[in-house]
């Protein structure tokens, strides 16, 4: 049915390699173009950063399958990896010594993508034009035509900005030499820049959350060191976890750790802090929350910026996509993950028909799929490509199925960290309605009613 089809897949990260292995499967030609040296680029930019899902959620089943085959051993699947243990057990062994190798092009960055002969506003016969995508491997520009894409880029490499409004803080850029973003190495790789100073962290999701605990750490072996948390929100709590409810446990033990540290005072908070301008003051950083009489502001030598990322879409501009304005995730999956709307940690399972666009044969997946949404599990994003793959192939059946059963959570989430005071409100994902934040809600519209309130 595949055809031998070529299937181009970017991003070498677990969800890009998981969609070559299911792509091998069918018979059909993975190439896979990686923008950084290795595969598993971005996760190896937080590889001291424990995950929160033990290792049996973070396998994909056609990977493992060619893991099998080459006499490698499964880590304890109950136990956590760190990002760099993800990538020494898991990622590096499916990327070097399965045949995946042979279909993986790294130091490629791809920088474009259209169909061949078709330009955006071209609709007659577009759907049998191939996809033409243009990347960049220190060469030059190279050309690579394709019957399928799979864009599986991740969102690590464009974070946000620290201004409230989604925009650059007024003085952010000419800053940017004392303001890092995510989860930077503080206590390893970079511990000299922020061993012995005064470091806000703004954000309120996991990436803050550990760069707090990490420079109390820090405190601890280089005096002087001290956290300020920068919160756009009034309640601090609501990064707190769901502690024992969270069925990822170590979600909810980073959370309960944290909460204690912020009850110890061992961390200042700056509540309702809304970034709009970042200057200099004698040398240091000015960071300020409005302008004017009723401005505030909080001197730092270092900012880490940890208030989430967003796709890239520069590249695809060519391809007819259907992404939610607010999200910038696909139209059919934007309900399920709207931060406004769900206050549930899980989404139900979904795969072919809810990452589809006007655009036949092209997909995103992955962490990029969910856009703005702070939500992704790696293993969605298997479940993702199976069906997606499985589409491509032209086995609609199996693209239709749901393979995935997710953990019950039973706790809820607002903005992507997990509520205490919202605890038990879920029963778990949605199984079907699209509309329903998880399956209380579900049950409750089915039965006639408006939701189970939880959102
Ligand atoms: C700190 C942190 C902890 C997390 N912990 C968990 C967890 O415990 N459990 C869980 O399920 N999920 C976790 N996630 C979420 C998510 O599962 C991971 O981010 C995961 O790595 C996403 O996989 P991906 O393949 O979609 O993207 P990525 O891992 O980001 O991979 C994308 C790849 O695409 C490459 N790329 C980017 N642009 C281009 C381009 N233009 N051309 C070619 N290549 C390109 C990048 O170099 C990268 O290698 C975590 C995320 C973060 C940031």
């Amino acid at each position: 049915m595949s055809g031998g089809k070529t299937v181009a897949i970017i991003g070498a990260g677990p969800v890009g390699l998981a969609a070559a292995a299911h792509v091998l499967e069918r018979g059909m030609s993975p190439i896979v173009l990686e923008a950084g040296p290795e595969a598993g680029h971005a996760i190896r930019q937080w590889q001291q950063v424990q995950l929160f899902s033990p290792w049996e959620y973070n396998f994909d089943k056609a990977a493992l399958r060619l893991l099998a085959a080459t006499g490698w051993n499964s880590p304890d699947p109950k136990s956590y990896p760190t990002g760099g243990e993800l990538l020494d057990r898991y990622l590096t062994p499916l990327a070097t010594r399965t045949p995946l190798r042979e279909a993986i092009r790294t130091s490629s960055r791809v920088t474009a993508i259209s169909r061949t002969g078709f330009d955006k506003a071209k609709s007659k016969g577009r759907e049998q034009a191939p996809f033409e995508i243009r990347y960049q491997n220190g060469k030059g520009p190279e050309v690579l035509r394709a019957d399928a894409v799979i864009d599986a880029s991740g969102t690590w490499f464009s974070p946000n900005p620290a201004g409230s409004n989604g925009l650059p803080a007024i003085g952010e850029r000419e800053h940017a030499g004392r303001i890092a973003y995510g989860m930077p190495d503080v206590r390893g790789v970079e511990r000299a820049r922020y061993a012995g100073k005064t470091v806000a962290v703004l954000g309120a999701g996991h990436s803050a959350v550990g760069t707090l605990i990490d420079l109390v750490q820090l405190a601890d072996e280089a005096p002087g060191t001290q956290a300020i948390w920068l919160l756009r929100g009034a309640d601090p709590a609501k990064s707190f976890g769901g502690g024992r409810n969270d069925k990822l446990a170590a979600r909810g033990e980073l959370g309960s750790a944290f909460a204690a540290l912020v009850a110890a005072g061992k961390i200042r908070i700056e509540a309702g802090f809304g970034v709009t301008h970042i200057s200099s003051s004698e040398g240091r950083l000015r960071i300020s929350a409005g302008a004017g009489c009723g401005a505030r502001s909080v001197v730092a030598d270092e900012l880490v910026v940890s208030t989430g990322f967003r796709p890239d879409l520069a590249f695809l501009s060519e391809l007819r996509l259907r992404l939610d304005p607010a999200i910038e995730a696909p139209v059919a999956l934007a309900p399920l993950i709207d931060p406004n709307e769900h206050s549930c940690g899980t989404v139900r399972p979904h795969g072919a028909r809810e990452l589809a666009h006007d655009e036949p044969g092209f997909y995103l997946a992955g962490m990029k799929s969910y856009g703005r949404a702070p939500t992704f599990l790696m293993m969605t994003g298997y479940e993702q490509v199976r069906s997606v793959v499985a589409e491509i192939a032209g086995d609609s059946k199996a693209a239709a199925r749901v393979e995935l059963v997710l953990p019950e959570t039973g706790v809820c989430t607002r903005g992507g960290v997990e509520s205490a005071g919202a605890a038990g409100c879920c029963g778990g994902p949605a199984k079907t309605e699209p509309s329903a934040c998880c399956a209380d809600d579900e049950a409750a519209k089915k039965a006639g009613a408006k939701g189970c309130g939880c959102s």
